[in-house]
């Protein structure tokens, strides 16, 4: 088969396979494989096996997501938010409260995770305040 007749056949595939020998030769000699995963802050390296490589290349942001530990709309919350956990209250005038909540900014996904939802700073003291007053 010439070049010419390759280069057909390659063009009617948008993503050529990958060849496995290929991946098993870069594996005995000792490369390894990294990827650079989408944090609030950046992105975050890391390594993983040749048994990942297809589904992270299938699926970037599921495997993002299985890497943290975390669903798929969890991570994509925790990069929309910057990292920023989001208060449940709203301002006096309706609108959701864009403080953080617990006060804390760009913070890891087990932390952002536990402290999204609750309430910034300004609205714990209000709830705390309306508790004080009412004993
Ligand atoms: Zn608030």
């Amino acid at each position: 088969m010439g070049a010419t007749a390759l280069k057909a056949i390659e063009a009617n595939f948008e993503e050529p396979p990958l060849c496995a020998e290929t991946i098993r030769r870069l594996t005995d000699a000792g490369i390894a494989f990294m990827a650079e995963l989408t944090t609030p802050l950046g992105c975050e390296n890391v390594h993983f096996g040749p048994e990942d490589l297809n589904r992270l290349l299938e699926d970037k942001t599921g495997f993002a997501a299985g890497y943290f530990g975390v669903t798929r709309q969890q991570y994509l919350d925790w990069i929309a938010t910057g990292g920023n956990p989001r208060c449940s209250s709203e301002t006096r005038s309706g609108k959701p409260c864009r403080k953080p909540a617990g006060g804390r900014y760009q913070i890891g996904i087990d932390e952002w995770l536990a402290s999204d939802g609750g309430l910034c700073r300004s609205h714990e003291t209000r709830v705390l305040n309306r508790i004080r007053k009412s004993r």
